[in-house]
Parts: C-alpha cells; sequence; structure tokens
C-alpha cells in the first residue's frame, strides 16, 4: 500500500478537507499514475451531497484525471512510465459481458466500478482524482495525444466522452442541424465536438449571458430559452438535440423543436423524476434517448478527436484548497467552463 495524500469528504455534505488515502499495490497489470490534473464535474457535487442517494464516505471524487504514469506492472504492455494518461468513470468492469465485448464498460452487465463512492471487485472501496496519485488496471486508462495539454485534457475524460458519445451515435455531421441545451461543463465541449464534426451548432441557453462565448466556442446561433419566443422561432428545426443541464427541464417543449424523425438526447442527471406528455413524442416519431459516459475504447477515440482539431475543455486551474468554493461557483453557474484542481497544491 502507498499513502497519498488527497481531498476528502468526511461525511455526506460536509466540505471536503486534506487527508491520506491508501492506494494499492501495483499489480500485474496496473498502471502507478502520477495524477496532475483533476477536473471537477457537477456529478462530484452530487454525489458528495448524496443528491443520487446514499453514498460512500469518506469521499474523494475526481473523474476527470490526467496525469504521467510512473510505474507499470510486470504485465502492463501498453502504457510505461513518463506515458501522459488519463482515467475517466470507470476503473474496473467485469470485461466478459456481452456490454464489455461491446466496447460498452460503462453498462457492464455484473457492474462496472466507479473511479469513486463505489466498491470494487476486491471489495475495497474506490478513491478518485482529487489525489497526488492513483493505482488503476490498464486496460482503464487512456494515452492523452501530445497535442493536448494535461489540464484541458482532464475535463474530457468525463465531459468529453460524455457529449462526443451521443454526439456521434446519433448522427452529428455536416449537413445537421444540432442544438446543445446548457452551456456549461457538459454544453461547452458539446459545443465544440458538434461544431468540429461538421453539424450546424445552436446553443439552447436561459439567457443570452454567454452568447459571445458560446459562438467563439463554434456556435452559429445562440437564443435564450427565457424567451418563449425562441420555441416559436425554432420549431421542428433541428435533427438532433443534446440536453446537458442537471436541472429538470419541460422536454415537451423542446421536443417541439425537433425536426421529423429527430431525438433528443439527455445527458443531464437532474435529481427528480420529469413529467411528460407522451403527445410530444408520437407526433412526429420523435425520440428521447439517454447516453451515460462512453467505453474505454471510444474515450480514446474522444481524446483522439479532440487531440486532432485542437479541443480542449475550457478551464480555470485552482489550488485543492479552493475546492469548496469552487463547488459554491459551479452550484451558481459561475464558472467558464470546468475548474480544474491543480493536484500538486494538495
Ligand atoms: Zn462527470
Ligand atoms: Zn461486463
Amino acid at each position: 500500500m502507498t499513502t497519498v495524500a488527497a481531498y476528502a469528504a468526511p461525511a455526506a455534505k460536509a466540505p471536503l478537507e486534506r487527508t491520506t488515502i491508501e492506494r494499492r499495490e501495483v499489480g500485474e497489470h496496473d498502471v502507478l499514475i502520477d495524477i496532475k490534473f483533476a477536473g471537477i464535474c457537477h456529478s462530484d457535487i452530487h454525489q458528495v451531497r448524496e443528491g443520487w442517494g446514499e453514498a460512500i464516505f469518506p469521499m474523494v471524487p475526481g473523474h476527470e484525471i490526467a496525469g504521467v504514469v510512473e510505474a507499470v506492472g510486470p504485465g502492463v504492455t501498453k502504457f510505461k512510465a513518463g506515458d501522459r494518461v488519463g482515467v475517466g468513470c470507470l476503473v474496473d468492469s467485469c470485461r466478459e459481458c456481452e456490454n464489455c465485448e461491446a466496447g460498452l464498460e460503462q453498462h457492464c452487465l455484473k457492474g462496472s466500478v466507479g473511479t469513486y463512492n463505489a466498491v470494487g471487485y476486491d471489495g475495497e472501496p474506490t478513491y478518485g482524482g482529487y489525489a497526488q496519485k492513483v493505482v488503476v488496471a490498464e486496460d482503464f486508462t487512456v494515452r492523452i495525444p501530445d497535442g493536448l495539454a494535461l489540464d484541458v485534457a482532464a475535463p474530457l475524460l468525463c465531459a468529453g466522452i460524455t457529449t462526443y458519445s451521443p454526439l456521434k451515435h446519433w448522427g452529428a455531421a455536416p449537413g445537421k442541424k444540432v442544438a446543445v441545451i446548457g452551456l456549461g461543463g457538459l454544453g461547452h465541449m458539446g459545443v465544440k465536438i458538434a461544431h468540429a464534426m461538421g453539424a450546424e451548432v445552436t446553443v439552447l441557453s436561459q439567457s443570452l449571458r454567454k452568447k459571445d462565448d458560446g459562438l467563439r466556442l463554434g456556435a452559429d446561433h445562440y437564443y435564450a430559452t427565457s424567451d418563449e419566443k425562441t420555441f416559436q422561432h425554432l420549431a421542428g428545426s433541428f435533427d438532433l438535440i443534446l440536453s446537458t443541464v442537471s436541472a429538470p427541464l419541460d422536454f415537451g417543449s423542446y421536443l417541439g423543436l425537433l425536426k421529423t424523425g429527430g431525438a433528443l438526447v439527455n445527458v443531464g442527471a437532474p435529481e427528480e423524476p420529469i413529467a411528460l406528455n407522451l403527445f410530444s413524442l408520437i407526433g412526429g416519431n420523435k425520440t428521447l434517448a439517454g447516453s451515460m459516459i462512453g467505453g474505454i475504447q471510444e474515450t480514446q477515440e474522444m481524446l483522439d478527436f479532440c487531440a486532432e482539431h485542437g479541443l480542449g475543455a475550457e478551464i480555470e486551474v485552482i489550488a485543492a484548497s479552493e475546492v469548496n468554493e469552487a463547488y459554491e461557483r459551479v452550484l451558481a453557474s459561475d464558472v467558464r467552463y470546468r475548474f480544474v484542481i491543480d493536484t500538486a497544491t494538495i
């Protein structure tokens, strides 16, 4: 076991504080990663505050991890010391079920293991990236291409793959009109990636406050959803709408913005159920779909795509001691667009 410094929430809703945790020995197929940066995802806050149900404490959040390989186990073939690597939302799965075989490890039928707030197949709790080092199986480690700086790459491990996977699956491409609801951590990556895929991109945001940013990040159009006229003006406009917000939305209104046969894909995770009049789906043969991150191979593909197109996250780097303040700012939508912890400050 190796003792490493980390930031942890000792109990539900408690502020995070500096502590130490034990990392397992580097096993045959493990990689020891010297973490350089860890992104702050909205889901870290949901879990620290038990918004999604009972959680495991102490909790070291963080599933947007970027770092450098420090050591590898004797059976590791894909990585060596000095390689630049990332870890996202998963650190293990059964690797043999139908979904794992299909590269959908996040939907492992025996249960994938989350990077934190989970229990591994070894029975030990997992601790995430707000820490100086982590030991991860090589099969759940991805390579960060040279063209991407580690700090702007970190948020891609969740925000990048969460938006890349549904945009690709639902056909964002030249000639397609794609709308992204919400210009936050997820949404800003959705805009960049959809634009890089060649789609005509529209941002649907509560207000026009971030309009200049949206256009700079690659959007062609930007509308305020607080303006009722937006829903009249854009009725029947889009092939695909990606909802990235974690507040409950009136999906019925947004379904009205789809073309016949269009799809609204939700990646946000509100804490409360929503109500929906199903006539809004029946009329126009529309699809309301969900998407959860992406598999390991697709995460690598996303990183390669982002490197090729020069896409990193827009970030604000903070010291670990600022994490509690950063959480409040995320909740107030006061971040452009992702906080990233410089783990050297832990
Ligand atoms: Zn996340
Ligand atoms: Zn599986």
